[in-house]
């Protein structure tokens, strides 16, 4: 331990029971300092007068804290994460004038490994956000307009199904395919436009203490200290915030590993940019997708559950390789195409089983809350849909002061009232793709019959008919049908 004056930094530093000013922060102290790995840390009896506050911190967290008042930042409501359900919690906020902080341990624009394809529920909780907005988004090259889905059964019998019934392609389209690092960057250009959010970038927020009734945001690079009443984390798949706090932690029966490679000059790809959904025998429940990009370019990658995965010791990349190069159809499209960045894999925490989704001044909101569709892997749309519904719970506890667990509670049964019954089928659907035979048998007779193909197609937009599905009696009809 040192004695005398010390110029750390911006600030000068006199200790033993004196002065330290320290960008406009004047801390007396009672102890001793402690300089680890460049950073001070202050502990025992520690007393900040800053230009607006006196703070008393008596343990070594709070300390930690301290150390990083020289830039200190309070806000009643602070999102962690800046994709797309961070982003448009903070943007329904600033839509009711509630400022917030923001901040993302990257620099946008930044890549998100994903298929990139965003659906319909992307385009209604943009517009419910600006209706000018998916008007913006559309005329971007950044974007294709995609009008449906091709599924590709075992039997390698295809069925295209649109998202609208007679669809045209001079409408409004109902479903997009964006690189993330370009949509992400879309919503964030939102963000940075709206005076009322504090955006911080390049920042990682690694712990996270609730004292008196308020956060104090510990960053990993001790720069920042964040001070907040209410935490929105929307930290993605391998939230640290869910996992330490919100005590979730990865089950392999409601978790998938996903693999994403760009590749450009894939052949055969479809003229209104249907996404494709092939469902191989050695990847079920999951599957292998081919969806289009704008450039010539595709998103190609495979998804499994965990669980199936470890029981069948599979390796998922050289599973992908050896499909690209030996399966019948998909060696030919991808002879003359070429890789254009290294094969990349994520988490993608599924939505099959309830969370406890918030808790004393906080909520989850999208993968942190593990709200991916079961199914379809979609994931974005849900993560925008509950930051929605954050930010709407949000202003009723800053209306009310009330940060309690039991009142932020109307935050879980408000995202699963919108989202489980459509989460549950997924999940059984999810179940019935494991069974091949089954998979042929639909394409096959939807291929044969009209109605049927048309009931799928109402199947993206109306739960009722995805709720068939359910029953038995539709697979007895569906056989004896003709
Ligand atoms: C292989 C794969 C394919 C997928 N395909 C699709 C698809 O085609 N369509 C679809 O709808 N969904 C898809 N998904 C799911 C989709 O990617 C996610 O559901 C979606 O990104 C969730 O958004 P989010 O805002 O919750 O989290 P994210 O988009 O993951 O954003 C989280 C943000 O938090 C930041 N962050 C993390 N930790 C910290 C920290 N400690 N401090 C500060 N910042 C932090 C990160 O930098 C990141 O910007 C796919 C997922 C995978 C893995």
């Amino acid at each position: 331990m040192n004695n005398g004056n010390y110029d750390y930094k911006h600030g000068v530093i006199y200790y033993n029971y004196v002065i330290i000013y320290y960008n406009y922060v004047i801390i007396y102290y009672n102890y001793d300092i402690i300089y680890h790995n460049d950073a001070i840390i202050y502990y025992k009896d520690v007393i900040i007068y800053h230009k607006d506050a006196v703070i008393y911190y008596n343990n070594i967290h709070s300390a930690i804290f301290a150390a990083a008042m020289t830039n200190n930042l309070e806000s009643k409501v602070c999102i962690i994460g800046a994709g797309p359900g961070g982003a448009v919690a903070a943007l329904f906020l600033a839509k009711t004038g509630i400022p917030c902080i923001l901040v993302d341990k990257a620099t946008f624009p930044r890549d998100k490994i994903c298929g990139d394809a965003l659906s319909g529920k992307v385009v209604s909780v943009l517009n419910k956000l600006n209706p000018n907005l998916i008007n913006q988004f559309n005329d971007l090259p950044i974007q294709l307009n995609s009008w449906g889905i091709n599924f590709i059964a075992p039997n390698l019998k295809e069925l295209k199904i649109p998202f609208k019934l007679n669809y045209d392609t001079r409408e409004s389209p109902i479903g997009f395919i964006s690189k993330r690092l370009d949509f992400d960057n879309f919503m964030v250009e939102e963000v940075r436009q709206q005076p009322l959010i504090n955006f911080i970038e390049d920042v990682e927020i690694s712990d996270f203490i609730l004292e008196n009734g308020a956060w104090n945001l510990i960053t990993k690079e001790g720069s920042l200290g964040i001070k907040t009443k209410l935490i929105i984390a929307a930290d993605g798949a391998h939230s640290g915030f869910a996992k330490k706090i919100g005590g979730i932690n990865l089950e392999p029966k409601h978790y998938c590993a996903g693999l994403r490679a760009y590749y450009k000059g894939v052949a055969a790809m479809d003229a209104d940019n249907f996404i494709e959904l092939i469902f191989l025998n050695d990847f079920l429940p999951g599957y292998f997708w081919i969806f289009p990009l704008p450039h010539g370019m595709a998103n190609v990658g495979v998804a499994m559950r965990s669980d199936i995965i470890s029981k069948k010791k599979i390796n998922l990349k050289k599973m992908m390789m050896e499909t690209i190069a030996n399966h019948p159809s998909l060696k030919t499209r991808f002879k003359d195409a070429v890789l254009m960045d290294e094969i990349r894999g994520f988490g993608l925490p599924l939505g099959s089983k309830k969370r406890i989704l918030s808790g004393n001044n906080y909520m989850l909101v999208g993968d942190a809350a593990s709200l991916i569709d079961p199914f379809s892997g979609e994931g974005i749309g849900n993560a925008m849909k509950s930051g929605m519904i954050a930010a709407n719970v949000a202003e009723k506890c800053i209306a009310t002061g009330n940060f309690n667990k039991d009142f932020m509670h109307q935050y879980d049964t408000e995202v699963y009232a919108k989202l489980w019954s459509e989460l549950q089928l997924s999940a059984r659907m999810q179940q019935l793709v494991k069974y091949p035979k089954l998979f042929n048998l639909v394409v096959n007779k939807a291929n044969k019959n009209k109605v049927l193909r048309e009931t799928i197609i109402c199947m993206f937009d109306d739960l009722d008919i995805r709720e068939k599905l359910k029953q038995p009696s539709f697979y007895l009809k569906l056989l004896f049908s003709d």
